[in-house]
């Protein structure tokens, strides 16, 4: 296993920013994650678990350890008349394990089509998109302890799922390398068109029938035409998270505010598109040096050539504010700051 000493992050990360690593390896098996982890000389660094790169911003150099995971399998483990069970390694690309159930007419994960970056980080922050989140189809997280590579499994109940979010990503942030995911299939099909455009999409390429197959076709065609791809301009997504709010906060938004778009949450509570409330306060297409805000996606902050970790942060903190000032709304972020 090799380590590189002050290695640029430049190409692993979906924001291009060009921080370094104090260390930086690739592993390819378990046993290699854990005679890394074992190893006098990098007990006492600081460590990061690397997939994709494409939730994180790295606003400086990172004093420790990057351990960037690749490690490969998918195996089908057991079916039954309604479903099939898959374990897939976490390094697996998402959108290769998308496929490969998309081939085999698995329904489950359709919905959530060229999603970037690494199966394990897929529990991580629940990735969901077009009405789905991983949590549906996530059986289980095997994980091992960062700090001692012991092995425990978490039960999907055990992964505290919420909107994008999890165990790991909050209470147990850092302590876990989650090495593989579970999930389980659906043999039979049970469309949701509902969300988006994704209904639309599919008259308009003229699908004879509703399958597996044309619902991840019609969100890859919507997907590639509203986001932008990292390969052309750097950024990770939805910068921040969509907010939700109490009834009687939002009952008092409205009346300010009649045309903000809202859907019910349950519980009392609203979530507001972060999209649209950036939009209201005049920042879609802005951009500061080679920092901006996309121009026809609000929500994703972009980097258009060499803006650093910092100006990125430092831009997505005044958008912060003018929400916070406009309409008294604190975004949260949904990439991970480091
Ligand atoms: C263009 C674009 C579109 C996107 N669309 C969506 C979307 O529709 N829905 C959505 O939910 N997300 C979306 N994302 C965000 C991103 O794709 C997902 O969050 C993805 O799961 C991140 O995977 P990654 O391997 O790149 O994680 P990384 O960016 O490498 O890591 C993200 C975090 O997870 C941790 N981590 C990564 N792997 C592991 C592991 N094996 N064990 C423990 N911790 C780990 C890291 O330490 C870091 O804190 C989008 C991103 C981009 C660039």
């Amino acid at each position: 296993m090799q380590v590189e000493n002050n290695k640029s992050l430049q190409h692993v990360n979906t924001f291009g920013i060009n921080a370094y690593a104090k260390y930086f390896t690739e592993i390819f098996s378990e046993n290699e994650f854990q005679e890394i982890t074992a190893d006098t000389k990098f007990k006492n660094e600081k460590k990061l678990i690397l997939g994709g790169g494409s939730n994180i911003l790295f606003t400086k150099n990172f004093d420790g350890l990057v351990i960037r995971n690749s490690l490969q399998g998918i195996d089908v483990r057991r079916e039954d008349a309604y479903h099939v069970w898959i374990r897939v390694a976490a390094g697996e690309a998402w959108q290769t394990f998308v496929r490969f159930c998309v081939d085999r007419n698995l329904a489950g994960v359709e919905n959530l089509s060229l999603i970037p970056g690494s199966t394990g980080a897929a529990p991580m922050q629940n990735i969901g998109a077009y009405g789905v989140e991983v949590k549906e189809t996530c059986e289980e997280v095997e994980t091992m302890e960062v700090a001692t590579g012991q092995r425990t499994i978490f039960k999907s109940g055990e992964c505290e799922f919420g909107y994008r979010d999890s165990v790991f990503k909050n209470k147990l942030r850092d302590q876990f390398f989650i090495t593989a995911v579970s999930f389980r299939l659906n043999k039979i099909f049970k469309p949701k068109i509902n969300y988006g455009d994704i209904k639309k999409t599919l008259e308009e390429m003229r699908a004879d029938e509703i399958t597996v197959k044309t619902v991840s076709d019609a969100v890859i065609k919507i997907r590639s035409s509203k986001l932008p791809d990292p390969r052309d301009i750097g950024n990770a997504g939805s910068f921040f998270k969509n907010p939700v709010v109490a009834k009687k906060k939002f009952e008092e938004l409205i009346l300010q505010h009649p045309l903000m778009p809202n859907y019910a949450e349950g519980n009392n509570k609203i979530k507001i598109p972060a999209g649209w409330l950036i939009e209201q306060c005049g920042w879609k297409g802005k951009r500061t040096g080679d920092a901006g805000v996309h121009a026809k996606q609000a929500l994703v902050i972009v980097n258009y050539g060499n803006a650093s970790g910092e100006e990125i942060y430092s831009l997505s903190r005044q958008v912060q504010n003018s929400v916070n000032e406009r309409f008294g709304i604190e975004l949260q972020t949904e990439v991970n700051i480091i």
